[in-house]
């Protein structure tokens, strides 16, 4: 911390964190180092609170010098995006129980050429995905697994972490584990994540058990054995993640100088980064930071949207269905724990659901990947969706947009390789792009190459 900042600071009590149940009905606070996953009272998924009266008592602007002296430097553990705004994730979190890999910082890109081509001229792409396990779910494990550790070096039974996953989950939590010398237990729905997202926690030690069932199925089987305290649940029905993926929000708005932009489209499936970027977009306006919310889009697959049929149903009873297959594979899922916080965040943000198909959202990966990028399929969900609201003109095209890219495409290549080749189902390959195979003739390759450059 510059001096100049901590010569200037008033006397704050200390920061607190407490988890409270998240729906109404239980006033009890429970300490965010105990093993506790819902509240005893109401069943309601928890959620972590920050002490506003103590935040507040910083101006909007020494918080914004400070993230801003902190993130992307090598000062431990504040360079890491997340840990930069520490007071406002884990505040009393021990300095050495930090488990970071410097996550966060990610660029937050112009897709100037892709926006032109649709008439969006203030189109970004924040490629969240470009993380250490290639997806942002490293946002949310850096603070589990920290918090983890500190209640394992002050005696809690805890002896492992788990989770089941779609893939991206595993990798975050296995390399988090992994760097913290905890063990850690991974349940995946067996052949229905990519090589590279199975590989991942192998390649770091975790114990991989692939079960003969989907994620919902996964979910059930990690929650029946985290009732044992000694292993502790690391899904999102877990709030710590929150904490950490809600920064993804807070550095798009400092990216642009705190300025909040109109729109941000996300994929979901389990509903709870939708929620964390509300989370932390709405402490912005409670700390005074910013005055306006943006308007949140989830973005669903067809093929495994029960949000949106909540949605269509103008959010009056959750719907449950049984996910079908989806080339994103990420967010097939047909229960979504998160749902309440999510219908809040969609209804607070003056936000919406859209859905698109398999071939909506392969096409628009492709597109986007033609003016630079290399979008993994949960991402094609997203560009395919904002592309939908920009055709039909809900979102007008002067508007500021933030595509939220979640994870990296190169964890996906089955899924390049498929849409290239032109064998993905559901899909026709509007952009394939398949290699020519030649002879090593001169004669030949010129010839191909000014019928490929119309010469
Ligand atoms: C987890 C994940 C999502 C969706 O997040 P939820 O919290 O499950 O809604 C989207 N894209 C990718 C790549 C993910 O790994």
């Amino acid at each position: 911390m510059p001096s100049s900042l901590e010569s200037s600071t008033p006397a704050v009590k200390p920061y607190h964190a407490t988890f409270r149940s998240f729906a109404p009905g239980d006033p009890n606070e429970y300490s965010i180092y105990d093993v506790i996953y819902r509240s005893p009272i109401t069943g309601s998924l928890l959620e972590v609170r920050h002490d506003l009266d103590a935040l507040r008592q910083h101006s909007p602007d020494y918080w914004k010098q400070l993230i801003a002296s902190r993130a992307g430097t090598t000062q431990w553990p504040y360079g890491s995006g997340v840990w930069a705004m520490r007071e406002w994730v884990a505040p009393d979190l021990r300095d050495e129980n930090v488990v970071s890999m410097y996550e966060g910082n990610t660029n937050l890109f112009w897709a100037r050429r892709l926006g032109e081509q649709i008439g969006l001229p203030d189109l970004w792409v924040k490629l969240s995905g470009n993380s250490h396990t290639g997806s942002f779910k490293d946002l949310g494990m850096t603070v589990l697994v920290s918090v983890v550790k500190q209640m394992i070096e002050d005696g809690s039974p805890v002896r492992a972490v788990a989770a089941a996953s779609t893939g991206d989950t595993s990798a975050a939590l296995a390399a988090y584990a992994a760097y913290a010398g905890i063990p850690a237990i991974i349940f995946l729905p067996q052949g229905k994540v990519s090589t590279a997202q199975l590989i991942q926690p192998v390649a770091n030690g975790a114990h991989v058990l692939a079960l003969d069932t989907d994620f919902d199925g996964c979910m059930r089987i990690v929650q029946e054995v985290t009732e044992d305290k000694s292993i502790y649940l690391a899904n999102s029905m877990n709030s710590l993640r929150i904490e950490g993926q809600k920064t993804v929000g807070i550095e798009i708005v400092r990216q642009f100088d705190w300025e909040v932009p109109d729109w941000i489209v996300m994929p979901v499936g389990n509903l709870g980064n939708i929620s964390a970027l509300y989370k932390g977009l709405k402490l912005l306006m409670e700390l005074g930071i910013t005055d306006k919310m943006p308007r949140l889009v989830a973005a669903q697959a067809g093929r495994a949207n029960p949000f949106y049929r909540s949605y269509l149903n103008s959010f009056k009873e959750k719907v449950i269905i049984q996910a079908d297959p989806t080339l994103a594979t990420a967010i097939q899922i047909g229960n979504p724990v998160s749902y309440v916080k999510a219908v809040q965040a969609i209804e607070e943000s003056n936000g919406l659901v859209e859905q698109v198909t398999e071939h909506e959202l392969a096409n628009a990966a492709a597109i986007a990947d033609r003016t630079g990028m290399y979008a993994c399929p949960h991402t094609g969900v997203a560009l395919a969706v904002m592309m939908k609201l920009v055709r039909r003109g809900v979102i007008p095209k002067q508007d500021r947009v933030v595509v939220i890219s979640t994870a990296h495409g190169l964890k996906f290549t089955a899924f390049k390789v498929g849409y290239h080749e032109g064998d993905l189902p559901g899909v026709e390959s509007q952009f394939a792009n398949p290699p020519v195979y030649l002879p090593a003739d001169a004669a030949i390759v010129k010839e191909t190459i000014a019928r490929k450059l119309d010469l």
